[in-house]
């Protein structure tokens, strides 16, 4: 069966998870790659902007008032090679749903964020990231992807075949086409041992930098209404799951990673360079004590492995992550600028999913191989169509 035409839906409300993102658009939710198709060439003779969307986690306007296409019907586990340990998934696959599917088969993603509500598409298309000092963001683990492109054709792209097209796609932010399927290297299934504690900063301060060297994953919270931290390391195990304590437990990888986060906020995210990582954040601690001392939003610290997909924010870097939080009713404004003045000082490259004031003349600055992202970008999308206001500034300029 043949989806009508993006033309003929009527225009709804919708919404992004914070709020921070509202529009009235035609929502059209194609159920197989034909009616994605289909839905290309009605937005194209109607020259209309599409914009995909998989969970609207992500706090920027990366959307329009034309057409949104929901991929929550593309999902599931295509194919599975066991001894590769690769896996093809669908697009808009939540990575809640899929953790249990893959350890079905034996597998898990290698590292994941803070939460698993995010689709597939959209964590890869953003640089969505855990922590770990060896570990890159969960984009680095594509090795192939199928696009519906501006002009209705199922492209193949893959990671030994396509080089810069590749690397260019892999953090996309939406601008190649719409992503249909995704292949992804895994790791054996494995679990995790989790510990979390809470200790004043100076403890913090003293042993952030042992944490990060001897643990699989390490990150912090430090909030400036408490002047404390929340301390947390995973570790891969051999061991069964068990509960070892208040705040101590051994669970499935894909269980262990996530948590949850009820209260909704908005978020700024910077990556800088591994050796400013803690200069910057003692720069923005001091500033929010100064300026926010009642803050109950904490800063995330974490780090990443270096990369080369060539708008991950890790690209040719190690690096440390920085982000700010504040609460989804109050006015993020005053502190994300101070924040992202302080950051852009260290040479700061901002999340694609989080807010940031940044546009194309700055990346041209912070991206050595933005010039190419640029060419591949309007050589598959010519005309724009999955450009809206703030992508063109941004990514064109
Ligand atoms: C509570 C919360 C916690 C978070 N934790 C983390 C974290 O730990 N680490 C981290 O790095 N980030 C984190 N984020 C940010 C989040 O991971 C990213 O914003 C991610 O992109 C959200 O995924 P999504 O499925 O909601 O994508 P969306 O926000 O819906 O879309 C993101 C981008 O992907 C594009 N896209 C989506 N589907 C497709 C498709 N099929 N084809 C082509 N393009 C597509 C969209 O057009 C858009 O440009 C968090 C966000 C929230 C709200």
């Amino acid at each position: 069966m043949t989806q009508s035409p993006s033309s003929a839906v009527q225009p709804a409300d919708w919404h992004n998870w914070s709020g921070s993102q509202r529009h009235r658009a035609r929502v059209v939710a194609p159920t197989d790659v034909e009616q994605v198709v289909t839905a290309v060439h009605a937005a194209r003779d109607a020259a209309r902007t599409v914009r995909c969307v998989g969970s609207a986690h992500s706090f920027v306007p990366f959307w329009t008032d034309d057409v949104i296409v929901v991929l929550d019907a593309l999902d599931g586990i295509r194919a599975v090679d066991r001894v590769r340990r690769t896996a093809t998934i669908g697009a808009g696959t939540k990575l809640h749903a899929l953790g249990p599917l893959l350890w079905a088969e034996g597998l898990s993603l290698p590292q994941q964020g803070d939460i698993d509500r995010q689709s597939l598409a959209g964590a890869l298309s953003t640089g969505t990231h855990g922590t770990g000092r060896t570990l890159p963001s969960l984009p680095n683990f594509l090795i192939g992807m199928t696009l519906v492109t501006a002009d209705g054709s199922v492209r193949e792209l893959t990671r030994e075949r396509d080089g810069e097209l590749f690397r260019a796609a892999q953090v996309g932010q939406g601008v190649f086409g719409i992503m249909v399927d995704a292949t992804v290297a895994l790791d054996p299934a494995f679990n995790l041992h989790e510990r979390t504690w809470s200790c004043p900063f100076a403890e913090c301060a003293a042993e952030h930098a042992a944490l990060i060297e001897h643990n699989r994953h390490f990150e912090f919270f430090w909030t400036p209404s408490t002047d404390a931290c929340e301390m947390k390391v995973l570790n891969k195990t051999d061991a069964a799951p068990a509960r070892l304590g208040e705040r101590e437990y051994i669970a499935p990888a894909w269980q262990a990673f996530p948590s949850e986060r009820d209260v909704r906020f908005n978020e700024m995210e910077y990556s800088v360079p591994f050796a400013s990582g803690w200069d910057c954040f003692l720069e923005l601690r001091a500033m929010l004590l100064r300026d926010f001392p009642k803050l109950p939003w904490p800063i995330e610290y974490r780090t990443l492995a270096a990369d080369d997909i060539l708008l991950s924010t890790a690209q040719g870097r190690e690096t440390v992550t920085l982000s700010v939080h504040q609460g989804a009713e109050r006015d993020y404004r005053p502190l994300f600028d101070a924040a992202e003045a302080i950051c852009r000082n260290h040479a700061g490259r901002p999340h694609w999913g989080k807010l940031h004031r940044l546009e194309s003349r700055d990346l041209a600055a912070l991206y050595p191989h933005f010039a190419a992202f640029q060419r591949h970008r309007a050589a598959l999308d010519p005309d724009g169509m999955f450009l809206n206001d703030y992508l063109r500034r941004l990514l064109v300029g």
